[in-house]
């Protein structure tokens, strides 16, 4: 027997209208690329998005097409968030730091018509055009008529300006209801290896994650909160923040392309920023910045790390220095991207202040909704103990169940199950700590050891900035751990003195068998350590080189 309750869809323009009709007045401020403020309202945003359908409808897109944004964090993209899926299209953000290469392979695999881009791309538009001129008939630039940059397109390819597109049209359209399995956006994984693979989301699976992400023990977003995603809109959704801020009619305040410590410090005060989201690598910049100016962050209360682990000393100088709560979370793209949440249960309530900063090294506890369990090189699932690892393994409706383009249900396992490429421990409360990628495991003798637990050892060194373990072939253990360091500027590092550091933190045979100082390590499009590369360079180390 079925509920008698209604069936309406979960329609992503719904949020929007939500926002509109019951935060009518709340804010949304951006950053604009000429460096001044710009603000509205949700109303505002429901209405122009509206307008914007109208300006799609002229421009050729209909339901199911695609349309792509290469854009920082403005509210004309956000425009383009809710008007592309409320009319049916798909938001496809683009990640505008990937090689022109990956660039003009995603546009052409998503086969996008028309392109929102925002002036600062306008060099690397001109770069892809005529390799993506088969599917891209219009480029329309993200600004005003007196701010558009020089674009040369290829013969076929027009280009428009946004503000005089949005003045021509009407804000007369009303949204429909549809299928809510319908797609609504798009965002391809970067990858370390091999090409980028799409993730489909649909309007169902943004509502529910959504209204997950919003919950107390999750990013905690209400009517009251101020939020700002550092997070690029254009690396899976700014982590779905522009949705469970309209969702719950928040403040919602977008940061432009100045991302740097003190360009952050003056947006997140000057707007009264109560939460922020964004990568390790931006927290460490903002900490850079307030010690050597000694600026105060005066409303922020608390800051979500993740992207990459957190780096404890984040979590101690956050609180210790400045009284702001560090949040660890994970996620994927292939998750919208949220899956966990360090947030603490009653069982926490007695920590010391140290043993609250190391757990929060834990990535975290499970978004309801979804689920999932750790399992050995079998299959078979491993206990929740706090101290066995396996691969990673998620299930739910906010979770990628195939890649564009390829066969339903491809991506999950006979289950249902889709493995993260993650390895992790789960404790007896259900918290979830990351101790590798599958890929970057090292495995030594037949045993495993976990590359992130020596990195956050070696960067708690004062002089260390950033580390990297890989595995390096040894002849006689198959792989050895090789860590290398970048000293802070203008200091030196003595292997030895890192080495040091892990007496009694690890098994005296997980210690890395040989230190490298260099001057930087490579990273991927979103900022993680690019360990392919790595690997590549030094993976000979123990054989060719004097420590075999
Ligand atoms: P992406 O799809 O680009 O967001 O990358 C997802 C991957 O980033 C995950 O599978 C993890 O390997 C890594 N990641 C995300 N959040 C964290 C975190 N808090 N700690 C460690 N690794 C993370």
């Amino acid at each position: 027997m079925f509920g008698m309750m209604q069936t309406q869809g979960l329609m992503i323009s719904s949020i929007l209208t939500h926002a509109a009709r019951h935060h009518g007045s709340g804010e949304v401020v951006s950053r604009t690329h000429e460096n001044t403020t710009h603000r509205y309202t949700w109303c505002d945003v429901e209405a122009r998005s509206r307008r914007l359908v109208r300006v799609m409808q002229t421009l050729g897109v209909g339901a199911g097409d695609r349309v792509g944004t290469l854009a920082w964090n403005g509210f004309r993209h956000l425009e383009v968030y809710y008007a592309a899926p409320g009319m049916q299209a798909i938001c496809h953000t683009i990640n505008p730091r990937l090689h022109p290469d990956d660039i003009a392979y995603i546009v052409n695999h998503a086969q996008d018509k028309v392109l929102f881009v925002d002036s600062s791309f306008a060099a690397l538009i001109t770069a892809v055009a005529p390799r993506i001129a088969d599917s891209v008939h219009t480029v329309v630039m993200l600004t005003a008529p007196e701010n558009m940059a020089e674009v040369t397109l290829a013969p076929g390819m027009t280009l428009a300006c946004y503000d005089q597109l949005m003045d021509a049209a009407d804000d007369d359209y009303v949204w429909p209801n549809f299928d809510e399995n319908t797609a609504s956006a798009l965002c391809y994984t970067s990858g370390t290896t091999g090409r980028p693979k799409g993730v489909l989301y649909s309007h169902r699976s943004t509502w529910l994650h959504a209204y997950s992400t919003a919950l107390p023990d999750v990013l905690c977003i209400r009517a009251s909160s101020r939020v700002l995603p550092v997070v690029p809109m254009f690396h899976v959704n700014a982590w779905g923040m522009p949705y469970a801020a309209a969702l719950t009619g928040a403040a919602l305040v977008l940061p432009g392309r100045h991302l740097d410590g003190a360009s952050m410090a003056s947006i997140l005060n000057s707007e009264g920023v109560t939460f922020t989201a964004g990568v390790p690598t931006v927290w460490l910049g903002l900490l850079q910045y307030l010690r050597s100016s000694g600026e105060r962050l005066e409303t922020v209360q608390r800051i979500m790390t993740g992207g990459s682990a957190a780096p404890p000393l984040l979590i101690e100088a956050f609180r210790d220095e400045y009284g702001v709560a560090v949040e660890h979370g994970w996620g994927m793209t292939e998750l919208s991207p949220v899956g966990t949440y360090n947030a603490p249960k009653p069982a926490q309530a007695g920590l010391t202040k140290e043993q609250a900063a190391a757990h929060m090294l834990k990535q975290g506890r499970i978004l309801p909704g979804i689920d999932m369990k750790i399992v050995d090189g079998d299959g078979k699932a491993l206990p929740w103990d706090g101290v066995a690892f396996g691969d990673l393994m998620v299930k739910g409706p906010w979770i990628a169940s195939a890649y564009y383009g390829e066969e339903p249900g491809s991506a999950l396992d006979q289950d249902g199950w889709f493995a993260t490429g993650d390895v992790a421990t789960i404790d007896a409360d259900g918290f979830m700590e990351i101790t590798d990628r599958s890929k970057d495991v090292i495995k030594s003798g037949g045993e495993w050891i976990s590359s992130i637990t020596l990195e956050n050892i070696a960067v708690s060194h004062p002089d260390v900035v950033e580390a990297a373990v890989i595995a390096a072939t040894h002849a006689k253990w198959d792989e050895r751990p090789l860590l290398l360091v970048v000293p802070a500027p203008g200091k030196t590092v003595d292997p030895a003195s890192v080495l040091a550091l892990y007496a009694g933190k690890v098994a005296k045979w997980w210690l890395p068998d040989d230190v490298i100082v260099v001057t930087e390590l490579p990273h991927t499009a979103t900022g993680k350590l690019l360990k392919t590369r790595l690997r590549a360079q030094y993976r000979d180390h123990y054989v060719t080189g004097s420590k075999g």
